[in-house]
């Protein structure tokens, strides 16, 4: 299956209303600058003379209030573009939104010129996380404008943070639970950046916005991979784009290349601690047993490409797996762990076993012990 991917151009919402207590839009709004409809047309006139797979790419139109920007510069976007849809062109129009800003005439409006997927910016879907951050909508107009955006055919988005002012890990949850109701395509998750001259920086210095920490938000992240795949929702986004200059302007937060990869071999992880919890009593009794003749290895296997991920980020998984209690002067000394990457699994299938060679008057025999195959997504 191809790749899909998205042509995107950033529309800032210069002189929004709203103060979103995450948002720097005010702070930088000398500093961003609106594309002009002809730099669009030009970006998706090179694109596909250059060869760029139209039929798998979708012009986006991000910057979260697309529908809320004045009604003649959304149209003077979406008219810009008109001549690289269809046959030979781009896929399609993908814009991300308020949930307060898609009333059915801007339906209308968008259907008829080509837009193919709406993202809403959910956030939270608890009302009180949502005034707290004074994000001026209500999660009833989440779900409103969910149910039209389907009715009317389009692929629908949700985008959701983590960690924001006021919320608890049970709104977090909760919020996650009802996006999956709303029974989005895609999914976005965002773990709470904390940008100068926002309102959230303001409470972060003033000690009264506390971040939940790393291992809470990579527990969640993980959690919710694992619901989404459950529910065939595909999550598209997790972490903030790369960007230096969003680099520059954060103070705090979740912010990291690799955010996805992060939760992601959280999830192997869980499984590694799987495995051990059931086959501790075995694990211990084979390697205190004084195997004199014996060499043994606990053996990782996941699909191709999947071990750096079972390892985790620069061998963490591997790190604090020895860290636990079972495998403390074992697994360094005497067994070694292997993770290996094998063509019989898929990806996400990890599979976990020890290893013994015997030597004996007949050669060597390899001995498999506790072999296990875990889908990591669902582990809970
Ligand atoms: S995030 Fe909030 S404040 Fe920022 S542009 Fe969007 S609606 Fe306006």
């Amino acid at each position: 299956m191809k790749r899909h991917c998205n042509l995107a151009f950033f529309i800032p919402h210069l002189g929004c209303p709203n103060q979103c207590s995450f948002c720097d839009q005010r702070a930088i709004s000398g500093a961003a600058k609106a594309p002009a409809p002809e730099e669009i047309a030009e970006s998706c006139r090179e694109y596909l003379a250059s060869g760029g797979d139209g039929q798998n790419t979708e012009i986006a139109f991000f910057g979260g209030s697309f529908t809320a920007i004045p009604r003649e510069q959304m149209l003077a976007y979406l008219k810009a573009v008109q001549p690289f849809l269809g046959e030979g062109g781009l896929s399609g129009i993908r814009i991300s939104t308020r949930p307060d800003a898609v009333p059915e005439e801007i339906l209308c409006i968008l259907k008829e010129y080509g837009v193919t997927a709406v993202e809403l910016g959910a956030q939270s879907m608890s009302d009180r996380v949502l005034e707290m951050n004074q994000r001026g909508h209500t999660a009833q107009d989440v779900r409103e404008a969910a149910v039209c955006i389907r009715r009317q055919g389009f692929s629908l988005g949700l985008q959701m943070m983590y960690g924001l002012y006021g919320s608890t890990p049970e709104e977090e949850r909760r919020t996650l639970e009802d996006c999956i109701a709303l029974r989005p395509d895609t999914m976005r998750l965002y773990p709470t950046v904390i940008l100068e001259g926002t309102c959230l920086a303001e409470r972060y210095r003033s000690g009264r916005y506390v971040l939940p920490s790393w291992e809470e938000m990579l527990d969640f992240a993980a959690m919710a991979m694992g619901r989404l795949r459950e529910e065939g929702i595909r999550l598209i986004r997790c972490g903030l784009h790369v960007e230096q200059d969003l680099e520059k302007r954060m103070i705090a937060g979740f912010y990291h290349p690799a955010l996805r990869e992060l939760a992601e071999s959280r999830l192997y992880f869980k499984a590694m601690i799987c495995w051990m919890e059931k086959y501790a009593a075995e694990y211990r009794a084979f390697s205190q047993n004084g195997h004199g003749h014996t060499r043994y290895s606990f053996i990782v296997e996941t699909a191709k490409g999947c071990a750096g991920k079972a390892a985790g980020h620069k061998g963490e998984n591997r790190r604090r797996l020895c860290e636990r209690e079972l495998f403390q002067n074992h697994l360094s000394a005497e067994c070694r762990m292997k993770i290996r990457e094998v063509p019989d699994l898929a990806e996400g299938q990890l599979r976990m076993y020890m290893q013994q060679l015997v030597s004996g008057p007949d050669g060597r025999t390899i001995i498999r012990i506790g072999e296990e195959v875990y889908d990591v997504f669902k582990i809970t």
